[in-house]
């Protein structure tokens, strides 16, 4: 499932492919490919169809 979000640092907006099969938690670190600094993403599956996620400055 892809997720539209936006770099907590430069604000571009992003799209994160999230696998909704791999755990109602997650969270890993991702890199902006737009200023190259590390986000904190953390994914909370409700359902199938249903993906929370929050994408958080990783080194603030
Ligand atoms: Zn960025």
């Amino acid at each position: 499932m892809d997720i539209e979000s936006s770099c907590p640092y430069c604000g571009e907006s992003i799209t994160l492919s999230v696998d909704v099969t791999a755990g109602r938690r997650q969270i890993y670190v991702e890199d902006c490919w737009v200023c190259c600094r590390p986000m904190d993403i953390l994914v909370t599956v409700h359902s199938r169809d249903d993906v929370d996620v929050e994408v958080r400055a990783s080194d603030e």
